[in-house]
């Protein structure tokens, strides 16, 4: 019986064709079947690395499926790249449960790694990058994406987001809203390509100029934003009891500037502060 074959997740460029390795065109050059994302972008990449190699659909819609026919294929002794449109499979990208499945089957599986959008974004920020957290695509939907900001809003590591263009403007005045005006923060913008911009401010600068400059919102783009600051006195903060800052605070501000500031200062859901506000104030109608 042929030994098993191998499954090689091979990164692609995210724009510049440059950036491909020598390695990964030596494997797509060998394997047997090359499963792709879109199987007519990645076939012009082969093509314009004059390789041709058979091709097989894998995407967010027929992954399971496909996982069980890629195990097969590699029990028969065929060797598989996985690649994805652009960058590293996997990341933001399909992948995963073959990965998952072609391990669990016992089978090898072998990075070929290369180009990333948010690890070269990360390189040129000039944000700390000795711990970060990749929080790939925000939530579409205004709501749910607001309460995913809010639940960041105290993280100290440096986040890395992905956004789609038509959605810079309104991200970054979302972000600017719930870290602050002030918190610093990376767009970098059709990287590696013809294009090629990197805006380096502070968030609430930012999203002004998304609002106003059409090129701002061209393109894909990566967002880096600083972490929170840490807090100096940790222990002391923590045992400001919430009831008790909301309680003063509503003494002094409006409801929803004294909510504002609680949901700041303990990186809280905004909806049980308010709640808490609601019974603070013993139900009345705010
Ligand atoms: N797997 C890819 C990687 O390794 O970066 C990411 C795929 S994800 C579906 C696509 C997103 O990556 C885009 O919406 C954008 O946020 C980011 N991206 C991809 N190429 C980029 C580039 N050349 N410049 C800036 N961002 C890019």
């Amino acid at each position: 019986m042929a030994p098993a074959g191998i499954l090689y997740v091979v990164a692609t460029p995210i724009g510049n064709l440059g950036d491909v390795t020598a390695r990964a065109k030596d494997t797509l050059s060998s394997v047997d079947v090359v499963a792709a994302e879109d199987t007519r972008h990645s076939g012009r990449l082969l093509a314009s690395l004059g390789l041709d190699r058979p091709l097989l659909s894998l995407h967010e819609h027929n992954e399971a499926a496909r996982a069980d026919e890629i195990v097969a294929k590699l029990r028969a002794g065929q060797s598989i790249a996985l690649v994805s449109d652009a960058g590293t499979p996997l990341i933001s990208d399909p992948g995963f449960r073959v990965v998952a499945a072609v391990r669990a089957a016992g089978l090898r599986v072998v990075p070929v790694p290369g180009a990333c959008a948010a690890i070269a974004a990360l390189s040129v920020a000039g944000l700390p990058t000795d711990r970060f957290c990749f929080e790939g695509f925000l939530p579409p939907k205004a709501g749910a994406r607001r309460a995913r900001l809010q639940d960041l809003a105290r993280e100290t590591r440096t986040l890395v987001f992905y956004e789609a263009p038509h959605r810079i403007a309104e991200t970054l005045a979302d972000l600017a809203q719930a870290f602050g005006d002030e918190r610093g923060a990376v767009l970098g913008r059709e990287l590696t390509k013809l294009h090629e911009s990197v805006y380096a401010d502070a968030l609430g600068q930012l999203a002004e100029r998304a609002r106003t400059d059409a090129d701002m919102n061209r393109g894909e783009a990566v967002l880096v934003v600083a972490g929170a600051p840490a807090r100096v006195d940790e222990e002391s903060a923590g045992d400001v009891d919430v009831r008790t800052l909301l309680g003063l605070l509503l003494a002094e501000l409006p409801v929803s500037r004294a909510v504002d500031v609680v949901v700041k200062a303990t990186g809280q859901r905004r909806n049980r502060i308010y709640a808490l506000a609601l019974e603070l104030r013993g139900g009345d109608d705010l």
